[in-house]
């Protein structure tokens, strides 16, 4: 059966053109050596930061570590015959999402929400009954976490309800796998119940790294440029890296949590140590993406079908079949079961992806692969992981990382409240942080926003998206 009402995945869930800078490459514009504001990281929040800086004609220079803007959005645009998007991918919520715009006047390809998620059964698809006995156990497994989190923030395994008996295994992948990249019992229920609904998947045709690098273009971006040490105070700060130091007024930090946790950036002086605690307790899960060529759709699937598995355990994956009509397949992976499976590396990656769609659906599937990838996020220098998640007791260190030290704002997807792990959240934490910036050096004069309300959560009873 197909599901057709609220579904489970919502379930679970006018510039010059600037210069290129160029980490001190020869041929490219030098590092300058001030800014008004510096900007770390050129993922969603850092680009959303540096064009918020330039919306108040303030001198802004966004510094990235890697060689290309994306950070955790990237698009492979060549190696399959459709986009793959290797991290975020889909766009929730249409009324509020700032993206879906932005897509649009970029002049980019908004697809409408996938018409068909199914459950597989073995060789068979649900039928009607389990599909509503899935949604069932999903709604209630949602409640037992949103009443636990009035009480205490404990994790979300320990209020699973008895009564979702053996679709247990396939709620924990959904609600914490495949939305944190974290296992239940690693997950605060707090975070979980903050978390806003993940309704309706919108893709970008073209794809949302593919979007993030054309949100950059106008920004001035040293790529290779990781900053090594940032030496603040209340009136300054100076960011070190390979290329040069940089002098600002203010700082807007955006790398995630784990690289920050790690170290990777030194401070001087050092970082507060509640900072740094709150970046530890809100570790990035783990989640990722194998990518097959299928030509001859030997899943029998529709286009942009999605399909999870009645599975007793995480070991399971999601399918995203034939993306915009075309025969790449991709099964993404989370939680402890895919942190194991990324750490063996693609090619365990791949087999098990194969090994398992030949449980599923035949082994036609295995003969049609003509082509594989796949993403290993904890093994990404830059990015250290997926999705930041709260462990149980954690889910105030969210509004911790948001304090400013001296001059200096952290953003990036792990400093929202309640649209942690989405591209959207990372946009909306960069441009208020960008703001909180410019108050601080002056450009902004209106007083700082009441901190805004948290969005309503519009979880209907029969709605089992997380
Ligand atoms: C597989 C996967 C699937 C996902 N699916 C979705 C989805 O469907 N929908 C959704 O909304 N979200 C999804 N997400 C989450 C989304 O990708 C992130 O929330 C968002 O991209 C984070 O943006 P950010 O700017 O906060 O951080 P990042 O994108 O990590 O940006 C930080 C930047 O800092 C750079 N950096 C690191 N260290 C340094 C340094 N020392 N100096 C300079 N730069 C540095 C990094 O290279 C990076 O570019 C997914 C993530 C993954 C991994």
């Amino acid at each position: 059966m197909t599901l057709t009402r609220r579904t489970f995945l919502s379930a679970s869930a006018g510039l010059a053109m600037v210069p290129v800078f160029s980490g001190g490459r020869v041929g490219a514009a030098p590092l300058p050596r001030d800014a008004d504001i510096v900007v770390i990281g050129a993922g969603a929040a850092g680009i959303a930061a540096a064009r918020r800086i330039m919306a108040a004609n303030r001198r802004v220079i966004v510094v990235e570590a890697a060689s290309q803007i994306g950070g955790r959005c990237q698009t492979d645009t060549s190696t399959f015959d459709a986009p793959f998007d290797r991290g975020a991918r889909w766009m929730h919520n249409p009324e509020t999402n700032p993206m879906i715009k932005l897509a649009r006047a970029a002049g980019l390809e908004i697809t409408s929400a996938p018409s068909g998620q199914k459950i597989r059964i073995g060789r068979r698809y649900a039928r009607a009954g389990e599909t509503e006995e899935f949604l069932a156990a999903l709604v209630r497994a949602n409640r037992a976490i949103d009443e636990a989190a009035r009480r205490s923030d404990v994790s979300c395994a320990s209020v699973m309800p008895k009564e979702i008996g053996d679709w247990a295994g396939t709620a924990e992948f959904l609600l914490g796998a495949n939305l944190a990249g974290k296992d239940l019992r690693d997950l605060s229920v707090g975070d979980k119940a903050r978390a806003l609904d993940r309704n309706t998947a919108i893709a970008c045709r073209q794809g949302l790294g593919t979007l993030i690098a054309k949100l950059g273009e106008q920004v001035p971006v040293s790529l290779s440029t990781p900053a090594g040490r940032i030496v603040w105070s209340n009136r300054d700060a100076s960011v070190e890296t390979p290329a040069g130091k940089i002098a600002a007024r203010a700082a807007v930090i955006t790398v995630s949590t784990n690289v920050l946790a790690a170290g990777n950036i030194k401070f001087a002086p050092d970082i507060p140590k509640k900072t740094l605690e709150a970046a530890s307790r809100l570790s990035l899960g783990s989640y990722d993406r194998i990518a097959l060529q299928m030509p001859g759709n030997p899943l029998g699937l529709a286009r942009d079908d999605i399909v999870i598995e009645k599975s007793d355990s995480t070991r399971t994956g999601l399918i995203f079949a034939n993306i915009g009509g075309s025969s790449l397949c991709t099964i993404d992976v989370g939680g402890s079961f895919g942190r194991d499976l990324s750490a063996q590396g693609e090619k365990a990656m791949v087999a098990f992806a194969v090994e398992w769609l030949t449980k599923l659906f035949g082994s036609e599937a295995a003969a049609a692969v003509k082509k594989s990838s796949a993403t290993r996020w904890n093994a990404a220098p830059f990015a250290l992981g997926a999705i930041s998640a709260a462990g149980p007791g954690a889910q105030s260190s969210r509004k911790v990382l948001t304090d400013p030290f001296g001059c200096i704002y952290l953003a990036g997807e792990a400093t929202h409240e309640t649209l942690w792990g989405t591209i959207d959240g990372a946009w909306e934490s960069g441009e208020r942080a960008a703001e909180a910036a410019l108050r601080r050096i002056g450009a902004l004069r209106d007083p700082e926003p009441e901190p805004r309300p948290l969005k309503q959560r519009r979880r209907s009873s029969a709605s089992p998206i997380n």
